[in-house]
């Protein structure tokens, strides 16, 4: 049985209900998690406050990273333990999931050395005066947080938010709470007071809009989908809180003739299959230049038979999806592909040994997919790759910036000239020439344009998002 943690102390939700925590291997409930509701929030925000004016107010930057480093220790101490509750939690391969934890170690390590490097400036102004910029901690930040990455969004978002100063309120997503529950113990453990790191478990429209409307709330952070960031911005507009948003995304993967195809072929498969394409920035567009489109096609679809889905420890190339509706979204862009006669390139397996409740869903290959059909437009969320063909560079930036979202791209190109002229038409928040994801990127600072929200997280601007800019102005004649 999961409990909130409130103020550095397990606490029951003060509804006394609980919400069942399913396995989607097999879709069966394992434990519980509280089902928690404005009340809860407030205690949250009471506790935060507390220690933002009390023991969080006497930290200096550089202690506030001491504390990050210990966490982050901490976390590399518990990182196989931590790997495993996620991976049950989210029906991650032990490799993903192993290296979910570990991303959480190193955001905690970079904001941990980045908190006390938050300079203002000194401003030439008018004769006998001085003036100054300092950037200020927003205060009580709320984080809402999706079920996809739990740790690392936790890691990027709370950990950017400790190390600027501020103290916060966060609300998983109720399919995967647990992985961060046990973080914010062990910060407990390391010394973070109490009230620094909040944790409120429950349902979205609960917990979250109660989040997104409290009075005490100076930020929000949200990441998930366009339709739930658009409520919170609402709810904050109400009091002009300030928010950041990480939406969805479509990210094209485009490919021209001369690209080293060997180079390209794994990257294209990793990006949509990693997390069974539950992947905000997963490569889910594939646009090929005509005269590869064909030999492209053909290796890739020998790669995507060979996929296998199957249970969480048997660490394969993808694990089930995290719930049943999610299984059922997957299946209802397989069925409307097949009503209009898209062809399927290929398909993966899913292993004889996966639960046939589990939520799998095999990796498919679709071609020659019209630039505006849902697939080519909206989030599947789940491993299916969409391919078209182009015929020259303007035809492709069209494609690629032909959906509501621009969060990530790649580009696949030996041509110098075009990798600039296509990194800087291309729009979305961050784009790969001749790789995609580049690893993961901590210090990379990440979000969108369009529909896939606005200010950014990781790397160092990060850090200005959760601050605020105080001009100060001293006349001594
Ligand atoms: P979601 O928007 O349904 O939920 C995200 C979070 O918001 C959860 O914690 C949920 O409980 C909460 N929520 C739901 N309704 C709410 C409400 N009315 N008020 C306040 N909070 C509410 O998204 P999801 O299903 O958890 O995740 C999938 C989506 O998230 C996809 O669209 C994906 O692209 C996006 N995503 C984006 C990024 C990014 O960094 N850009 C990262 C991960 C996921």
């Amino acid at each position: 049985m999961a409990l909130n943690f409130i103020h550095n102390r397990p606490r029951r939700s003060a509804s006394g209900q609980t919400l069942p925590v399913i396995d989607p291997a097999d879709g069966q409930p394992y434990d519980s998690i509280e089902r928690s509701n404005a009340a809860d929030v407030d205690a949250a925000v009471q506790a935060a406050r507390r220690c933002l004016e009390g023991p969080w107010a006497r930290l200096t930057a550089a202690e506030r990273g001491r504390l990050l480093m210990k966490l982050s220790a901490k976390v590399a101490e518990h990182a196989d333990e931590l790997a495993a509750v996620e991976q049950r939690d989210c029906g991650k391969p032990t490799k993903q999931a192993k290296a979910d934890a570990l991303a959480l170690v190193r955001y905690f390590e970079f904001y941990a050395g980045a908190g006390d490097k938050l300079h203002g400036h000194t401003i030439p102004y008018l004769d006998g005066y001085s003036v100054l910029t300092w950037h200020e901690p927003h205060g009580v930040t709320g984080h809402v947080i999706p079920w996809n990455y739990p740790m690392q969004i936790f890691g990027r978002s709370v950990g950017g938010a400790l190390a600027a100063g501020n103290v916060c309120v966060v609300k998983p997503s109720e399919d995967a709470c647990l992985s961060l529950l046990r973080v914010a113990e062990l910060a407990a453990e390391v010394g973070f007071p109490a009230g620094a790191i909040n944790i409120v478990t429950g349902y979205g429209h609960e917990v979250g809009d109660a989040l997104a409307r409290h009075p005490g709330i100076d930020h929000i952070s949200f990441t998930g989908s366009p339709r739930v960031g658009t409520l919170i911005q609402q709810a904050a507009a109400e009091r002009h809180c300030p928010v950041t948003l990480e939406l969805g995304g479509k990210g094209p993967q485009i490919v021209f003739d001369d690209a080293d195809v060997d180079a390209a072929l794994p990257f294209i498969l990793n990006a949509i299959v990693q997390n069974s394409g539950q992947t905000c920035s997963a490569g889910s567009r594939l646009l090929v230049q005509r005269q590869l489109y064909e030999p492209l096609l053909q290796r890739l679809g020998e790669a995507f038979k060979g996929l296998r889905a199957g249970p969480p420890g048997m660490d394969l190339d993808l694990g089930p999806l995290i719930r049943e509706t999610q299984q059922q979204r997957v299946r209802g862009f397989l069925d409307e592909l097949k009503r209009d006669g898209l062809p399927i390139v290929a398909q993966g397996q899913i292993d004889p040994a996966a639960d046939a409740k589990g939520y799998y869903a095999a990796p498919t290959l679709v071609r020659d997919v019209p630039p505006q059909h849902r697939l080519a437009q909206e989030e599947v969320f789940g491993p299916v790759l969409a391919a078209m063909a182009f015929d020259d560079e303007d035809e492709a930036v069209r494609l690629a910036n032909g959906t509501s979202f621009g969060l990530v791209a790649g580009v696949w190109t030996r041509d110098g000239g075009r990798q600039l002229r296509m990194a800087r038409r291309v729009k979305a928040g961050q784009v790969f020439i001749n790789n995609y994801g580049a690893g993961g990127g901590v210090e990379l600072p990440f979000g969108g344009v369009k529909s896939s929200g606005y200010g950014r997280e990781k790397g160092f601007e990060a850090l200005l998002g959760f601050t605020t800019l105080k001009t100060v102005a001293i006349r001594h004649g």
